[in-house]
């Protein structure tokens, strides 16, 4: 429209000084652009405006945060769709983990997992020797086996196959291990094995309670890693896979704590830790400093504590 009155005007204008002039040509459409208002404002103005969004793309309104793509990988970042106000913003997902941009949001990271579904025996006794662990070693253990998970355990099982792992958690009750037994009939397990190649296999529901760490159980998800000894290390790959799982886990669930199996005591005296006990305790060297610091590394936008 401006651009016909525009040329109405030279046109009149032309016609008046008598100098012959070609006909005005059909203007181009060219697709609006959203005007946004507080694009115009400056900081502190926009600051003031809570109709505005003030970051690093400047002073915008949620409305001109247009669709979106999204890259993956270590140095991911989001990016607008052409014509929007958004410019590029970093994401810093770690790699596996996919960084999600578009909404209005700010960029955030989020892992999809594959999960080999590989479930222990979770039968009537097993339940019950659940409920009996957690009423002699909570304050107040409640009649059930379900948990409200808040705190993510990783370990190393010491041994060299998913298969010892698992024929050692399958059983319903606790076989040898006579520094346990004092403290209950019901087996050890995880939900979680993490094979040395990063295959996650689950073994039981996250809010259901495995007994992996002393005083934490019932508020605690498992993640046991394949290995740990000399011969056979902890792997790179394990590391994504505890990484791309602790960024599902927090996505699903109210989780607030990240430590290695080494450092539960750390929580003693919170509220999250629960023992009735105070002489079972043991000491735990699992899954060491240097995996927990190579894990700590890639989900620090999580702001989790240790
Ligand atoms: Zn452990």
């Amino acid at each position: 429209m401006t651009i016909r009155l525009l040329g109405l005007l030279l046109f009149t204008a032309c016609k008046s000084s008598q100098v012959p002039v070609e006909p005005p040509q059909e203007p181009v459409l060219v697709e609006p652009v959203p005007v946004d208002a507080c694009a115009a404002l400056d900081e502190a103005a926009c600051w003031d405006d809570a109709s505005c969004i003030l970051d690093a793309s400047g002073c915008h309104s949620p409305v001109t945060r247009c669709e979106t793509t999204f890259v993956q990988g270590g140095t991911s970042a989001c990016q607008s769709a052409p014509g929007c106000s958004l410019i590029q913003e970093p994401c810093f997902c770690p790699p596996g983990v996919t960084c999600v941009c578009g909404g209005g949001a700010p960029p955030t990271c989020v892992a999809g997992v594959s999960l080999t579904q590989s479930p222990i025996i979770w039968d009537a006794q097993r339940e019950q020797l659940t409920i009996v662990y957690r009423a002699a070693h909570q304050q107040q253990g409640p009649e059930s086996a379900d948990i409200h998970p808040q705190v993510i355990v990783l370990h190393w099982t010491a041994g060299e196959s998913f298969n010892g792992a698992f024929q050692t958690f399958n059983p319903a009750r606790l076989g040898g291990r006579a520094e346990l037994q004092g403290a209950g009939a019901l087996n050890v397990s995880a939900h979680f094995i993490v094979e040395q190649d990063g295959t996650i296999h689950q073994l039981l529901p996250v809010t259901t309670m495995a007994r992996h760490v002393i005083g934490l159980n019932h508020v605690s998800i498992g993640i046991e890693n394949v290995g740990g000894t000399d011969n056979m290390p902890l792997t790179e790959a394990q590391v994504t896979a505890n990484v791309s799982l602790i960024y599902w886990l927090s996505d699903e669930h109210d989780i607030t704590h990240v430590i290695g199996h080494h450092e539960y005591q750390q929580l003693e005296g919170t509220p999250l830790f629960d023992e009735t006990d105070d002489t079972y305790r043991t000491t735990k060297v699992d899954p060491g400093d240097v995996f927990m610091r190579n894990v700590r590394r890639q989900i620090s936008g999580l702001r989790l504590a240790p």
